[in-house]
């Protein structure tokens, strides 16, 4: 699916320059990666708040695996290769490729790594030249020993959604400001840097009134600067990501980008977050799916492999066609989101980047629960034996409708998204310029389904938006599920067609069939 995507998207002299990199991703996430990953199983990371002495440290030990994996990340350029730009808009697909097979081996790395993406990103069009100067050269490096991770400290026990009702509080002093306050979820508490929300001293309540800060986690004796860890939190999944509850007790800080905004100013870092959720989303399908197939063949029952008995065989083939057309949807949002950063984005394309970053995400999060749990079912009760390795998955996949916004909050986004840009216009002029690239008569059926469901949505919005305000919020998530999956429908037709004609595969063609009968439509 990788191989046929790249071939199609980039092309020959640039694939055959970034072939090298990735062929040596695979082979670490295929080898050493996944032996240290199934090693690493029982590990947890860990917090010491005290040490013999009864001075408070508050040290986090990370395990092993995520040791290597940062190291590896820095020395790939998992989140470097975005930012060299070598090969321009491309670069932002070759960098998720790399996360793509990097990711189902390192449990959940991905989350410090997005963070650090998303901060290198904000800070980058920020046009804070001393918080460049100071952080970015750390966040893109490929040297190990310099390289920096970010967290992203929103949510405070008032709310994750609403942070409008963030309590913390930013006193000015000589060199900035002091934050005093309480962060209810902050993940990858290892990193060195943050991003955070916090309310100077006089300013209005809600979002306006807060302002984005810029700190460093830790002194040059390695001490926390005036944070205080709680305790770490005890998670259904990503539990080598040590998520903290903290409190910031005159923590130093500097502004971002004027001191109010916070909520509009930090939109940078969710936007590549975002991105990173749905490439996370697709690679666990895709460890999920190969491992099922494998077994397939392997595991016999009533005289023959699974694999050849039929029901088993569909129950495969709807999982191939989830992964394959979240896959198509979740580097599409990274094509537009390369031609967004390297500026060669048209207006049109910059409106459907802007809708098409929540649909994307609160799509492939369900899809990927989805076929996580149908995963571990193909393996019968060994699915829900920790030992293979395989409940991880559908615990790790758990997290992804629900950080960085939830399917629900996603959903009244794509609304405003919607509102603010007439971003459905350029929606359906991608999804009928796909559409009219099939020329296979396989592909006729899937086609007449896409166009359908495009009519639906489009006509179910005039409707509930003349039924006002409650109903439009209401069937929000359907219609901006029946967005995510007609977009993905659309992309895997018109990556079909091309990959028939090319390389002479049907193999997307099967999965567009297939797809087109899993549900597109989900408005009722
Ligand atoms: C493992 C993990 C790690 C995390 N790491 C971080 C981190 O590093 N930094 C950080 O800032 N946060 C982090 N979070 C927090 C996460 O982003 C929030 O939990 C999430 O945004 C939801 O916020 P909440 O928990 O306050 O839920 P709420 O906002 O209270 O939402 C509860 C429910 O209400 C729904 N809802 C809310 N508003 C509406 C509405 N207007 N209409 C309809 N439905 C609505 C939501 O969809 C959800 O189902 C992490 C969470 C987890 C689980």
């Amino acid at each position: 699916m990788l191989r046929s995507y790249l071939a199609r998207v980039f092309p020959i002299d640039v694939l055959r320059e970034i072939e090298g990199s990735l062929a040596e991703m695979g082979r670490l996430a295929g080898v050493d990666l996944y032996q240290l990953q199934l090693a690493d199983r029982l590990n947890e990371p860990r917090l010491t708040q005290w040490d013999a002495w009864g001075n408070r440290i508050d040290k986090i030990e990370l395990t092993p695996l995520w040791r290597v994996a940062e190291r590896i990340a820095a020395e790939h350029g998992v989140v470097a290769t975005a930012y060299e730009q070598k090969h321009g808009s491309l670069s932002r697909v070759h960098q998720c490729a790399l996360a793509y097979l990097f990711t189902p081996s390192t449990d959940i790395y991905s989350c410090p790594l997005a963070m650090t993406d998303g901060a290198a990103r904000t800070l980058l069009g920020s046009g804070n030249q001393a918080l460049i100067d100071r952080a970015v050269p750390h966040l893109t490096t490929r040297d190990a020993n310099e390289f920096w991770t970010a967290g992203q400290w929103m949510t405070e026990l008032t709310g994750g959604s609403d942070v409008g009702l963030s309590e913390t509080v930013a006193k000015p002093d000589a060199n900035g400001y002091r934050l005093y306050g309480r962060k209810w979820f902050t993940s990858a508490i290892s990193s060195q840097i943050a991003l955070t929300l916090a309310r100077p001293e006089g300013n209005p309540p809600g979002g306006r009134g807060l302002a984005l800060f810029y700190l460093e986690t830790r002194d040059e004796h390695g001490r926390p600067r005036n944070i205080e860890i709680n305790r770490l939190k005890d998670k259904l999944g990503t539990r080598k990501v040590p998520t903290a509850e903290l409190n910031l007790v005159g923590t130093p800080a500097q502004l971002v980008k004027g001191n109010t905004d916070g909520v509009r100013n930090i939109a940078p870092v969710l936007n590549i977050t975002r991105l990173w959720n749905g490439i996370s989303a697709v690679a666990l399908m895709r460890r999920g799916v190969a491992l099922a197939s494998d077994y397939a063949g392997k595991r016999v029952a009533f005289g023959a492999p699974l694999s050849e008995k039929p029901l088993h065989a569909d129950t495969l083939a709807g999982l191939e066609a989830e992964s394959e057309a979240a896959f198509q949807l979740a580097f599409y949002v990274a094509e537009l989101t390369g031609q967004s950063e390297t500026h060669e984005i048209s207006e049109d394309a910059a409106s459907l980047l802007r809708l098409l970053t929540p649909v994307m995400k609160l799509t492939t999060g369900k899809q990927a629960v989805m076929v996580a749990s149908e995963v571990l079912e193909c393996f019968g009760g060994a699915g829900y034996v920790e030992d293979t390795g395989l409940p991880v998955l559908l615990r790790d996949s758990q997290v992804l409708p629900i950080w960085e916004g939830t399917t629900n909050v996603l959903a009244l986004d794509t609304l405003r998204a919607i509102d603010s840009g007439d971003s459905l216009r350029p929606f359906q002029l991608v999804v009928t310029r796909c559409l009219e690239t099939a020329r296979d008569h396989d592909l006729a059926d899937a086609v007449r389904v896409a166009r359908t469901s495009l009519d639906h949505a489009t006509s179910w919005l005039v409707e509930a938006r003349s039924a006002g305000q409650p109903a439009l919020e209401a069937g929000a998530r359907r219609f901006a599920l029946t967005l995510g999956r007609t977009m993905e429908l659309a992309l895997l037709i018109k990556h079909a067609q091309w990959s028939h004609d090319h390389e002479q595969d049907r193999q997307s063609t099967a999965a567009a069939r297939r797809f087109a009968q899993s549900g597109v439509d989900l408005i009722f």
